[in-house]
């Protein structure tokens, strides 16, 4: 992946590179002005951190804990690090956050956990591929598997569906696996699917989450939405530990109860998805580039010419190569309008046509 594609173009206002790099939305910022007001007692003892827990869990159903944390890396690793032991194991595709964009984080929190990333079509991994290298060796040579981190949705766009995922919880079952998800982008999967958070929960069975409001509308704070209370109780010490305890903890919190009221988070989602899939649409009735995964959440992947691609810079558009050095990442923001997608397709074609 290229990292460096802010050149010297000026660049527009909304674009394509991240839905880390849109804005929070005006509910968010208009709760985080109410919370601002008066004193609140700090680390999370205060009444929007409470009402944003009980939120999280009434979305969820279920008598889940809920840790606030400030970003999603923290999330994953120090959720993984709660499940495993310094000389378990981790699987994962080997394309996700955890395994390439974490820095090796879930490995340190860890004290030497080992993260194996394993191959999967369109970025998802099949219970056939998680029973082989669950069972691959069993000896104290290798490393004890002992965890599965699922991204949902992928990093390429893609969402499991119920019944795969129930496929994959009992395979793990089968070997005593914690699951994890990376809900970076649950929203979207979740708006996709259009099944509850709750049976999303019970398919896969997972053990703990990483709930993302960051891409979804909010300037920061993820969240650690934990399903088993032994864990819970250790995870309350990792985070201290790896300084992602709050003080002023109600700032992280307060983002949420504006994303669960009213289900914004499930309309950002939906509006960021629904962009997703017009640009899906107009790009796949230009011949001269190709689509590369199906459009299930809020991203198109698709092959652009890197001449094409410069034009595009230079134009103000912004997008990262994922694939190869043409494979590019369209990501969608909640903020984004059908307006964008018209201007850069336009501009596209003309590119296309020089
Ligand atoms: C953005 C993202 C995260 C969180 O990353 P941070 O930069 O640490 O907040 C985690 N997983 C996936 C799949 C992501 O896209």
């Amino acid at each position: 992946m290229t990292r460096d594609i802010f050149g010297d173009s000026p660049v527009r206002e909304r674009n394509f590179a991240s839905d880390n790099n849109s804005g929070s939305c005006p509910e968010v910022l208009s709760i985080l002005e109410e919370c601002n007001h008066h004193h609140a007692p700090g680390y999370g003892d205060d009444d929007w951190t409470k009402r944003a827990e009980d939120k999280v869990r009434d979305l969820f159903e279920a008598d889940c804990s809920v840790f606030f944390v400030f970003n999603g890396t923290a999330a994953n690793s120090l959720a993984l690090a709660t499940m495993c032991r310094s000389y378990h194991a981790i699987l994962c595709h080997r394309m996700s956050h955890v395994q390439t964009d974490e820095c090796g984080a879930p490995e340190f929190f860890g004290g030497g956990t080992k993260v194996i990333g394993l191959e999967g079509k369109a970025c998802r991994l099949s219970a056939e591929t998680i029973e082989e290298a669950a069972t691959r060796r069993d000896d104290v040579h290798f490393p004890k598997v002992k965890a599965l981190s699922l991204t949902q949705a992928t990093e390429v766009g893609t969402a499991y569906g119920l019944d795969e995922l129930r496929g994959i919880s009992e395979a793990c079952d089968r070997h005593d696996l914690r699951i994890h998800l990376d809900g970076a982008r649950l929203a979207n999967a979740l708006a996709k699917l259009e099944v509850s958070p709750k049976e999303l929960i019970s398919a896969s069975k997972a053990d703990a989450l990483s709930f993302g409001s960051t891409k979804n509308g909010s300037p920061m704070g993820d969240a650690v939405v934990i399903f088993d209370k032994e864990l819970a109780r250790e995870f309350a010490f990792r985070r201290k530990q790896a300084g992602q305890l709050a003080s002023k903890m109600r700032y992280l919190a307060a983002p949420w109860i504006a994303l669960l009221e009213n289900d914004l988070w499930l309309s950002n989602a939906n509006q960021a998805n629904s962009i997703a899939e017009q640009l899906k649409i107009e790009l796949s009735a230009i011949p001269e580039v190709k689509v590369l995964f199906p459009r299930e959440a809020n991203s198109v992947f698709v092959d652009i010419p890197e001449k094409v691609q410069a034009v595009l810079r230079a134009k103000g558009w912004l997008f990262y190569v994922f694939i190869g050095k043409t494979g590019c990442r369209l990501m969608c923001s909640w903020d984004l309008v059908s307006q964008d997608v018209e201007d850069f397709v336009t501009d596209l074609r003309e590119a296309l046509a020089l």
